[in-house]
């Protein structure tokens, strides 16, 4: 028996001469890998359902529960084409797959994520400016719906909350700690460093809707800032993750590119 799928396309791979071998985000299902048997033949059943990018309905069935899914029909929801004609939109909508391939195992079911990742690509869609905000909005929503934070700006060491300066922060469980409860515990730690303010801000986008973005007001430094430490949260877990600086047609920034999660603001 064949089962409907909602799903959002991720990647798709020519298999041979005919066919595509399709790593979709499902509703149902989450992270899954489809087979799609002729689906590179002329006039095939699938058209442009199995572009990345698509959100498509996807017909087909396991034949056990851990092999691929054999897709027998796809049709187009969504075809996203005004983000498929914008090279800018186009990156802001590659680095969410990125971070949901690399982030989410296969087969573990998160509708939230689904949905969060839906909407930020409509969003995209309609949008004409400020698409890295989206991104940072969407990314601190993510990161808390996967449970990697982002985290509250209170001290584990002293227990004080830390409202403005540095705060050293751990991605892996959540302990932030002050400048001078960080300095006891020495200073070779390679936890990252950020603003206090900017833990905060994402602390407080973690549990918005993305639709607000209108009355979200960011200086230029704000927002690099904030991307850069979304970066560094996404990197800890992501091993060589492309920071969203780093990507030369984007807009330029005042702060320097990270290279690297161990390279980060000194406490000092
Ligand atoms: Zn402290």
């Amino acid at each position: 028996m064949a089962f409907e799928r909602y799903a959002l396309i991720l990647r798709s791979v020519r298999y041979g001469d005919d066919d595509r071998v399709v790593t979709f985000f499902s509703l149902e299902e989450g992270l899954l890998t489809g087979f799609a048997r002729g689906a590179n033949a002329t006039g095939n059943r699938f058209g442009a359902a199995l572009s990345p990018l698509t959100f498509s309905s996807l017909l087909g069935r396991h034949h056990t529960p851990d092999s691929l899914f054999r897709l027998h029909k796809a049709n187009v929801i969504d075809p996203f084409s005004e983000i498929r004609n914008d090279y800018d939109k186009l990156v802001w909508a590659g680095l969410p797959v990125r971070a949901i391939l690399c982030l989410l195992p296969a087969h573990v079911q998160e509708p939230a994520l689904f949905e969060l990742f839906l909407h930020y690509l409509c969003l995209l869609e309609k949008e004409n400016s400020r698409y890295g905000l989206l991104w940072i909005r969407f990314s601190a929503r993510m990161l808390r719906i996967m449970g990697f934070g982002p985290l509250i700006p209170v001290c584990q060491g002293c227990g004080l909350e830390i409202l403005i300066g540095k705060v050293r922060f751990d991605p892996e469980n959540g302990r932030v700690r002050c400048r001078d409860c960080s300095r006891m515990d020495g200073e070779k730690s390679r936890e990252p460093v950020c603003q206090a303010d900017s833990l905060r801000l994402l602390e407080r986008f973690s549990g918005e809707d993305l639709r607000k973005s209108e009355s979200v007001v960011l200086s230029d430094h704000q927002e690099s800032q904030l991307l850069e430490l979304i970066d560094q949260m996404i990197s800890w877990h992501v091993h060589q993750w492309t920071f969203s600086q780093a990507l030369p047609f984007l807009k330029k920034t005042p702060l320097p590119v990270r290279t690297g999660k161990n390279e980060h603001l000194s406490m000092s």
